[in-house]
C-alpha cells in the first residue's frame, strides 16, 4: 500500500514569503536559512524554489553546503555553526562557504589552515547574551584583529550576533544585545547582521546589512498567539492524510492507549493515517483540531504511531476515504504545536522518513 500521509510544499509560498522579507528588510540583504533540510520542507527543493531570489543561504552544518553545491547553487553559503574540525577547513575553501567563527579553537584551526587553498569568508560571532555560540563582546576587537591579520581570510569580515527572545516584543534583553553589540563592533568594518524571523518583524533598528531568516521563509512564526499569516506570509507545508475507518463507539466506552478520553454519548469516532511515526506530535492533546474535509473536529485520545482518532459528532458527512488535513493554509500549524507544548519549527522539522513529499506551484 502506498502512504497515505502526504506532505505538499508550496513553492509559491516560499516565494512570497522571501519576496515578503525582502521588502520588510530592505535595504538588507537576506540569507535565507535552510538548516534542518530547510525546517522539515527538503533542502534542495527550497533552495531550488528560491534560487536568484535569495541573497545567500544560511545553513547548520557543513554536509548542507556540500549538498548545495552539489545541487548547483552558486550563491554565498553561510555555515552558522563554522568549522567543526581542524579538517573542515580546506573543505570549506574548496566549496567556497563562508564560515561563522565563533571559538578559539576554530582561530586555531585557521592560522594552521594553508591559504593556497584560496580566500576563505568569515563571519566573526558575537555572543551578545544569548551565551550559545560566540566570542565575548570585550574579545570582538582583538579577535577580528588576528582574523585580519591572517593571510588566507578574505579582507571582508562580516559581523554576527544573535537574540535569544526577539519575538517578545516588548521586552528588554533586544535592545540590550542590540547596544551590547553595536559597543563591541564599534569602529570594526564589515557587513552586520543581527535578525532571525522574529527580529525582522520587531525590530526593524536591527536589520543592519543582513537579516538571517529561517521561520517566515516557510510562512512560520514564534510569537506567541500570532501565525505567519497574521504578519502577511504564506504557510509552505500542507500535511495531509486521509480517513481510514469512521467506528459508532458506545457512551461510557474509552478511546485508544490508556483509555484517556471517554464518549460523553454514544458517537462516531473517525480513525486517520498519521501519527507520532510521521511526525504528528505524540503530545498533542485532546481538543486539538484537525480538518475533515473542511470540517474542523477535534482529536480525543492518545496519538498513536500510525493513527489518530477524532470527534466525528461536528462531522456527520465525514467518510471513509475523506481526506484530513494536519495543518496547513486553512488550519496554522502555531495552533497544533501550542496544543502540543512546542513551537511551529519543532513539528516541520519532525517529519519523518515515510511521510511522501509533493510539490505544489502555488
Ligand atoms: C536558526 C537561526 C536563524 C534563523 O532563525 P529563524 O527564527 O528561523 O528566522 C538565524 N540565525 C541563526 C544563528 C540561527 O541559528
Amino acid at each position: 500500500m502506498s502512504r497515505t500521509t502526504v506532505a505538499t510544499i508550496h513553492l509559491g509560498a516560499l516565494r512570497h514569503n522571501l519576496a515578503r522579507i525582502k521588502e520588510m528588510a530592505a535595504p538588507a540583504k537576506v540569507m535565507a536559512v535552510v538548516k534542518a533540510d530547510a525546517y522539515g520542507h527538503g533542502l534542495e527543493r527550497v533552495a531550488r524554489a528560491l534560487d536568484g531570489a535569495a541573497d545567500a543561504f544560511a545553513v547548520a552544518a557543513q554536509g548542507d553546503g556540500l549538498r548545495l553545491r552539489a545541487a548547483g547553487h552558486r550563491q554565498r553559503i553561510v555555515v552558522l555553526s563554522g568549522p567543526d574540525r581542524a579538517g573542515d577547513i580546506a573543505e570549506m575553501q574548496r566549496l567556497q562557504l563562508d564560515a561563522a567563527i565563533h571559538h578559539e579553537s576554530q582561530l586555531q584551526w585557521l592560522a594552521d589552515a594553508s591559504p593556497a587553498r584560496g580566500l576563505l569568508r568569515v563571519w566573526l560571532k558575537v555572543d551578545s547574551g544569548m551565551h550559545r555560540l560566540g566570542f565575548a563582546p570585550e574579545r570582538a576587537a582583538e579577535v577580528y584583529a588576528r582574523l585580519a591579520a591572517m593571510p588566507g581570510i578574505d579582507p571582508e569580515i562580516g559581523l554576527l550576533t544573535h537574540f535569544s527572545e526577539s519575538e517578545e516584543f516588548e521586552g528588554t534583553e533586544t535592545p540590550a544585545q542590540i547596544l551590547r553589540f553595536s559597543e563591541a563592533t564599534a569602529g570594526l568594518s564589515g557587513p552586520r547582521a543581527l535578525s532571525n524571523s522574529a527580529g525582522v518583524l520587531g525590530w526593524p533598528e536591527a536589520r543592519a546589512d543582513w537579516v538571517r531568516t529561517g521561520g517566515l521563509l516557510y510562512g512560520l512564526s514564534v510569537v506567541a498567539g500570532k501565525t505567519g499569516a497574521d504578519f502577511g506570509f504564506r504557510p509552505a507545508m500542507t500535511l495531509h492524510t486521509r480517513l481510514v475507518a469512521i467506528n459508532h463507539i458506545r457512551r461510557g466506552e474509552r478511546i485508544g492507549y490508556n483509555g484517556i478520553w471517554t464518549c460523553p454519548e454514544d458517537m462516531p469516532i473517525g480513525v486517520a493515517a498519521v501519527g507520532y511515526g510521521d511526525g504528528y506530535p505524540r503530545s498533542a492533546v485532546s481538543g486539538t483540531p484537525v480538518l475533515v474535509g473542511d470540517r474542523r473536529v477535534p482529536l480525543v485520545g492518545r496519538v498513536s504511531m500510525d493513527l489518530i482518532t477524532l470527534d466525528l459528532r461536528d462531522a456527520p458527512q465525514a467518510k471513509v476515504g475523506d481526506r484530513v488535513t494536519l495543518w496547513g493554509p486553512e488550519l496554522p500549524v502555531e495552533d497544533i504545536a501550542a496544543q502540543a507544548g512546542t513551537i511551529s519549527y519543532d513539528l516541520t522539522c519532525g517529519m519523518t522518513k515515510r511521510v511522501l513529499f509533493v510539490e505544489d506551484e502555488n
